[in-house]
């Protein structure tokens, strides 16, 4: 017998046959003596179909009122899916996130998780009750209703599965696991059984987008054993655990990439001390996150280049703030690119092995893809090449750290 969470994503719940269905895996559960509690997303798409009513509404709108908004499609799935298995027979009683509490902080749109009340709960999951959970909810220390930001239901189910003690939290979603790289760019990609959270995290981070980042770094904290795996089948999906509990660990545990990368150049940057504090802190003070930094070392002790990467979508503020400050930073002229990719190779085993990095620059050198800016961390190396070449340079790289499926 065990205390599991499990999580079902808006696909899993998009109609009421879709949270029978639900009800039927939920049941299996109940009847193999496990204890269950159950956190739900709203139906696909609704949640979408909120937060357009409320900016048709009002422009600048009030969040408090957005989050009573935006929050009542979870409202509708807890308490069907707690109707469907009250039919089949299932004790099961739906919470919103003010009922618990889930108690957060106050930032409207994007609160953090501060505490789960859990005695109520305990004392109906062990007389066999289903507890069905809203998620994506919680209540702010001004009583009023407060949402986790997008896909915010991963990190409920997580801090719920935390607050419970439960010995796992299924993550039920759309896709049967986390894949070495992205299946729609090779057909080779497979899926990896276990991953460690850091790996998880750093997978998220460069577009692997199967749980919210938050989730993850929750998991990772409390040391929640989090499985990701599909509503439509039976297989075991993937599990993200502890470092300690991967006894085999892979040099190269994945491929990611992301698009959504810009590169700014500034050329001729004049070579004194404070000079990169004076260009990152107007972007810094326009929330503008900068990624990859490098800075040549200068010829003439007098002039240097700076590039760095951003989002995409932060490139034509960051330009027009960087434009402002020409005469004042004093470098010759700005240089900006959308059309780059960031690629990524993700592995808890190349901290402690040599010739990492070599392998991906040689496996990117046979396929003639020039490498733009280069950065590492621990159990990650990130390199930007022009945006054509991101599908060659997948495929390249899953080859060559033999990832590909047989
Ligand atoms: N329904 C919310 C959203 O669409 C939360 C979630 O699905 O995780 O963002
Ligand atoms: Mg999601």
């Amino acid at each position: 017998m065990a205390r599991i969470v499990q999580k079902f994503g808006g696909t899993s719940v998009a109609n009421t046959d879709r949270i029978k269905a639900v009800a039927l895996r939920v049941k299996k559960a109940v009847d193999a003596g496990d204890q269950v509690a159950v956190v739900l997303s709203a139906m696909s798409g609704e949640t979408n179909k909120l937060v357009e009513y409320v900016t048709t509404m009002s422009k600048l709108y009030d969040a408090r009122e957005y989050d009573a908004v935006v929050a009542t499609g979870e409202q509708v799935t807890v308490g069907l899916l707690a109707l469907a298995l009250q039919d089949l027979g299932v004790p099961a009683r739906s919470w919103l996130g003010w009922q618990i509490p889930i108690r957060t902080d106050g930032v409207h749109g994007r609160a953090r998780i501060e505490s789960v009340e859990t005695e109520e709960m305990q004392k109906r999951l062990e007389k066999g009750e289903v507890c069905v959970v809203a998620g994506f909810q919680g209540i702010g220390p001004d009583n009023r209703i407060t949402t986790l930001g997008r896909g915010g239901s991963d990190t409920s189910a997580v801090a719920l599965a935390a607050a419970l003690g439960a010995d796992r939290c299924d993550i039920y979603t759309d896709v049967d696991g986390v894949y070495t790289t992205d299946p729609r760019i090779t057909p080779k990609a497979r899926k990896i059984d276990k991953i460690t959270y850091e790996e998880m995290l750093e997978m998220a981070s460069v577009g692997a987008k199967v749980l919210q980042t938050r989730s993850v770094e929750l998991a990772m904290k409390q040391k929640v054993r989090v499985q990701v795996l599909s509503s439509y089948s039976d297989e075991p999906g993937t599990l993200v655990v502890d470092e300690d509990e991967i006894v085999e660990k892979e040099l190269v545990s994945g491929v990611a990439y992301s698009r959504d990368e810009a590169k700014i150049t500034l050329v001729a940057v004049p070579d004194r001390p404070g000079i990169a504090a004076a260009i990152f802190g107007p972007l810094a003070d326009n929330g503008i996150n900068v990624d990859m930094i490098v800075q040549n070392i200068s010829q003439d002790a007098q002039a240097t280049d700076l590039t760095f990467t951003l989002p995409i979508a932060d490139l034509d503020r960051a330009t027009s703030t960087l434009q402002a400050q020409q005469e004042n930073l004093g470098y010759r002229e700005l240089r900006a690119d959308k059309n780059v990719a960031k690629i990524s190779v993700i592995g808890v085993g190349m901290r402690s092995h040599a010739g990492v990095a070599l392998r991906m620059f040689q496996a990117l050198a046979e396929k003639g893809i020039n490498i733009q800016v280069i950065s590492t961390s621990e159990i990650k190396i990130s390199i930007l090449i022009a945006e054509e070449y991101t599908e060659l340079a997948v495929r390249a790289l899953h080859t060559a750290y033999g990832l590909d499926a047989d």
